[in-house]
């Protein structure tokens, strides 16, 4: 964390292992773990492990780099447990359906190969 000052977010929280979580890649600067409420049959939350970036246009601004290792990150996740086709989400802003202000991605997919994903996996609008 890069503010001493910041209260922890939820996922900082799970980083630390305060809160119990299954994760299911982890390198130096990238954490993944399974989303607590899926919205489809494979529903990972990729973070970064720095809470300082809000969302993707703040990551993209200031660390453009850790944001193609959050999407590596991702792309692993899918080739592991999905079809190969799969959404990767970045909610911006609470409208958007942003509920934790640190930036991560949601990688949505099946492992079936004959499975579509339905549009709930885009959120309430
Ligand atoms: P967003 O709404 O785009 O900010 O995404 C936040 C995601 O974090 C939601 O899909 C939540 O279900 C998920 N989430 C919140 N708390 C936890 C937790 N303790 N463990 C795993 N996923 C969580």
């Amino acid at each position: 964390m890069s503010s001493t000052s910041a209260q922890p977010t939820i996922f900082s929280r799970i980083i630390a292992r305060e809160i119990p979580a299954t994760i299911v890649a982890e390198t130096e600067n990238i954490i993944a773990f399974l989303d607590i409420a899926p919205k489809a049959p494979v529903h990972v939350v990729v973070t970064t492990k720095d809470q300082q970036y809000r969302n993707v246009v703040e990551l993209a601004a200031g660390n453009p780099a850790l944001l193609a290792e959050l999407v590596a990150v991702a792309e692993q996740i899918a080739v592991e447990r999905t079809n190969g086709q799969f959404r990767l989400v970045f909610n911006t802003g609470a409208a958007a359906g942003q509920t934790v202000f640190h930036v991560h991605a949601h990688v949505m997919g099946s492992p079936e190969p004959a499975d579509v994903l339905g549009e709930d996996s885009l959120g309430a609008l």
